[in-house]
């Protein structure tokens, strides 16, 4: 029964979000502090905002889908935020990647104005959000995750509910954490492999068929030439960004020390990633840690 969608951060993942809300027919109403991304969905159909209160005072539904905390507590309870606008009872969802202890402040917060906010991190990447295959990780109350799930869905194949709010960005921040210490992994056995003189494809074959097998090791190889169809063979351009990836494992890093919880490979991925950017590695896919581990006349 919702009909007038309102999205808030049109960026690699959130245009291509709004434009597959608009061939779902959905009303949209836009905003984004850059106004080439807003003239790009207008083009595509959907009305523009002028600020983030016109948006909110509008719409029945708001997503939003931003960098990260700072953004995201700026849109929501900043002066004239979407908490300060949005007419009683509207569903709002945030879809960025932040801090679980974010989504349950700004949730606090959404109900003393009497509104419903729910976290819906995702994972897929930009094909995917441009494919309309993400994966959506929600943590909010039964009702709420049932009633955005229509919504979802018309961006998504997969809508988990992970509990009460804030446990959609924990079921994310745990699995990249997992992913970057499983790639690291990858691109350090693939290496040594290498060096050794052994051939990346039969060790693939043999890595694939046995204990050692991983995501990163059977879907996502970072060594070039053994997949044709990932970012290490495409001079590691696309996928997930290292800055993006660092970007979250500089969350998880601030969550285990919250929680006084030892990560002690977390914290080290935490450290290469960040190392890996200095080393001029920012604009390429997470799998360039095999390059990374080269020494540079072998890469
Ligand atoms: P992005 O930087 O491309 O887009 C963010 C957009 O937000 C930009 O268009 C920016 O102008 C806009 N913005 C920033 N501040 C704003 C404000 N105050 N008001 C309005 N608009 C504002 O980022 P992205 O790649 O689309 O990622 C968005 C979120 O999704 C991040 O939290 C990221 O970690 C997460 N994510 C990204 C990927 C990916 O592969 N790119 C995959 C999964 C999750």
């Amino acid at each position: 029964y919702y009909s007038k969608i309102g999205f808030i951060g049109l960026g690699n993942m959130g245009g291509h979000m709004a434009k597959n809300l608009l061939k779902k027919n959905y009303k949209l109403t836009v905003y984004d502090i850059n106004n080439s991304a807003m003239t790009n969905l207008m083009e595509a159909g959907a009305s523009c905002a002028l600020n983030v209160a016109e948006i909110s005072k509008e719409a029945d539904v708001i997503i939003s889908m931003l960098p990260s905390n700072q953004h995201v507590l700026d849109i929501y309870t900043g002066k004239n935020g979407v908490l300060s606008a949005a007419q009683k009872d509207i569903l709002l969802i945030d879809s960025s990647t932040v801090d679980p202890s974010v989504s349950q402040f700004i949730a606090l917060q959404a109900r003393e104005h009497n509104l419903r906010f729910i976290d819906s991190p995702v994972s897929g990447g930009v094909n995917a959000a441009k494919d309309g295959t993400l994966t959506f990780m929600v943590g909010g109350k039964e009702m709420d995750f049932n009633d955005a799930k229509p919504i979802l869905e018309a961006l998504g194949s997969r809508i988990v509910h992970c509990g009460d709010v804030g446990m959609g960005q924990a079921a994310k921040l745990c699995n990249n954490m997992l992913l970057a210490i499983g790639m690291i992994g990858t691109a350090e056995a693939f290496n040594l492999g290498q060096r050794l003189g052994l051939d990346a494809k039969i060790l693939a074959n043999v890595v694939n068929s046995s204990t050692g097998r991983c995501w990163s090791s059977d879907l996502y190889n970072p060594v070039p030439g053994i997949l044709p169809n990932v970012p290490s063979s495409k001079n590691y351009e696309g996928g997930f960004g290292t800055t993006l990836m660092a970007k979250d494992l500089g969350l998880i890093q601030s969550i285990a020390t919250r929680t006084q919880t030892a990560i002690p490979l977390g914290s080290l991925a935490h450290q290469i990633y960040t190392a890996i950017i200095a080393q001029g590695f920012s604009n390429k896919d997470f799998s360039v840690i095999y390059q990374f581990l080269k020494d540079e006349d072998e890469r």
